[in-house]
């Protein structure tokens, strides 16, 4: 979409834009706080009361997507319907909120840069010179207002990544300052998420808070809104020794502590204290109250689920707890949906290699999941994982890597080919199962390579997968590069391996199954990425009532 404004900053003299309102959520004190959780709560609250909201996140990396990352260093990379590989509070919009998640949601410095330059190169700053305010700072802008200005959106909520103070995020602060002075008051706010530690003696502190607020105030933004995170509720006290020192009046100063259970009691917490009212008040919206007795009813079945599910998610990245994120939060969903609580024990794949007495780190388990991954570490414990599950009959689910695991281990056990395995672990292996498309193989550059977003899988008559969706045809995304090799399909499919789905043309495996087992699925794509805590994605919720059963 091109704006009549768009070239200029940014609303021409007598040029009065659509009433649109922005939100501008930023942090304090410290990283981690828990900001992307905090702007999608706020987004739901909001899409409660019946407006539509778009979430963008902004992350002042260098980085012109999340794609090249390692989860080490960033947790999940979350995909979208259009193949971007973004930021995983992408994957917290898109649990707390309907927004519509694109490309276009989901600005970095690296991409704001690489766009100003390119125009640069193309001569259309006429001969000026190109500097970040206001260059930078309108091409922020005109990203952001290329979303919030469609016809359908009445709020958009951006969130800006870091902190407050980071050398990094200052062009973005500035931008936001400059949008809120130009779409006014009336239509943008600031809300703003800090901490309120707790000290030596069980005290909690409010000057860190005061630090971060005259930061923003430095920057020339006001927050209207504060959401102090701390260990415990802050009491009213506090709260006016905070409205005191930060300008920030009374009922906008928010206890945004710790919750008990589930971060989906997060949105309950902040209509407990309002923030829907201040905001809705605040932005003029003339819109009824909201009805949040769907999060009322999840929190409820979550908190009274008796009934425990254990499944070991096997993988490499374990060690961080954000690196497979909506795998994680798409279990528990699938556990709330059987009225069930799924505990998910976390094994290193690398691990399980080296130990003798492996098989009893498996025992105990109701299911079996193996994620997403990439390179060669940890493969072998995989393959041990799956051979496990296979002979058990325990309920396993493979998720991308996870089944290309399945059609290794098939080739290695059944078939009996050794040197079974995936071009991409032994290049030069005998027999690989699961190699590059032919037309790939001459790919080097690793940005953007890969199978990339939302496509169809045909689901065959007569599987279970088929079954589980109740329809001939699933749209999910997908990340991958490898696929499983048509030239050993034959020898697949002929010693029992069931191929359940693939593409239209019959060209690509999409899920495999295995036969005579109680419940062993694999798909190539990625069904965490759809699932939601008001709408559990059926793969999953199979899995857990499978895993459930006695
Ligand atoms: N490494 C595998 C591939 O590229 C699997 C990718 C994944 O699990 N996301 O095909």
């Amino acid at each position: 979409m091109r704006l009549p404004w768009i070239d200029s900053p940014f609303f021409p003299v007598g040029y009065l834009p659509p009433m649109k309102k922005y939100i501008f959520v930023t942090g304090g004190v410290c990283s981690s706080l828990g900001k992307g959780i905090a702007a999608a709560s706020v987004g739901s609250l909001l899409e409660a009361r019946g407006l539509v909201v778009r979430m963008v996140k902004i992350d002042p990396y260098i980085n012109v997507d999340a794609g090249t990352m390692s989860p080490y260093q960033h947790g999940e990379v979350f995909v979208t319907d259009d193949g971007a590989e973004t930021d995983l509070d992408l994957g917290n919009y898109s649990r707390f909120t309907n927004s519509t998640l694109s490309r276009q949601n989901s600005i970095t410095t690296g991409q704001i840069y690489q766009e100003v330059i390119q125009r640069e190169r193309e001569g259309r700053y006429l001969g000026r010179t190109v500097q970040v305010v206001p260059h930078i700072t309108d091409r922020i802008n005109q990203r952001i207002l290329g979303i919030g200005e469609a016809d359908d959106v009445d709020v958009t909520i951006v969130e800006v990544g870091g902190t407050v103070g980071d050398i990094e995020s200052i062009p973005f602060l500035e931008a936001a300052r400059q949008l809120i002075h130009e779409v006014g008051h009336e239509h943008a706010l600031s809300i703003h998420l800090t901490l309120i530690p707790q000290v030596a003696g069980d005290e909690l502190k409010t000057k860190p808070t005061q630090h971060s607020v005259n930061k923003m105030r430095e920057i020339g933004i006001q927050p209207d809104i504060l959401l102090c995170r701390a260990p415990r509720e802050i009491d009213n006290d506090m709260r006016r020794k905070i409205a005191l020192f930060t300008n920030v009046h009374f009922d906008s100063v928010i206890s945004a502590h710790d919750v008990v259970k589930t971060i989906y009691e997060i949105p309950l917490s902040y209509q407990r204290q309002k923030v829907d009212e201040i905001v809705v008040k605040r932005l003029g919206l003339e819109v009824g109250l909201g009805d949040i007795s769907p999060w009322e009813r999840y929190v409820h079945t979550f908190t009274t689920s008796e009934r425990v599910v254990r499944i070991g998610m096997v993988g490499k990245y374990i060690e961080l707890a954000d690196s497979y994120k909506s795998v994680d939060e798409a279990l528990i969903h699938a556990g709330v949906a059987n009225g069930v609580r799924t505990e998910i024990v976390k094994i290193d794949s690398e691990q399980l290699e080296s130990r003798e007495d492996w098989e009893s780190v498996l025992e105990n388990l109701d299911g079996i999941l193996v994620p997403g991954g990439f390179g060669t570490r940890g493969i072998l414990g995989m393959v041990k994982t799956a051979e496990f599950a296979r002979c058990k009959g325990i309920p396993y689910l493979g998720i991308c890597l996870g089944m290309q695991i399945m059609v290794i281990e098939w080739g290695r056990s059944v078939l009996g080919w050794v040197d079974a395995n995936s071009s991409e672990f032994a290049p030069d292996c005998k027999f690989p199962v699961v190699s590059l498309l032919e037309e790939q193989v001459d790919v080097k550059n690793y940005g953007g390579t890969m199978r990339l977003g939302l496509s169809d899988s045909y689901l065959l008559e007569g599987t279970r997968i088929r079954d589980i969706y109740q329809a001939p045809l699933a749209s999910e995304r997908h990340r991958h590069r490898y696929e499983v090799s048509n030239k050993y399909r034959p020898d697949l499919e002929s010693s029992g391996l069931l191929i359940t789905a693939t593409t239209k043309d019959g060209a690509l495996v999409e899920s495999v199954q295995w036969p005579d087992h109680p419940w062993g699925i694999g798909v190539q794509y990625h069904p965490e990425f759809l699932s939601k805590p008001l709408k559990a994605h059926p793969l999953f919720r199979d899995f857990i009532r499978a895993s459930a059963s006695p």
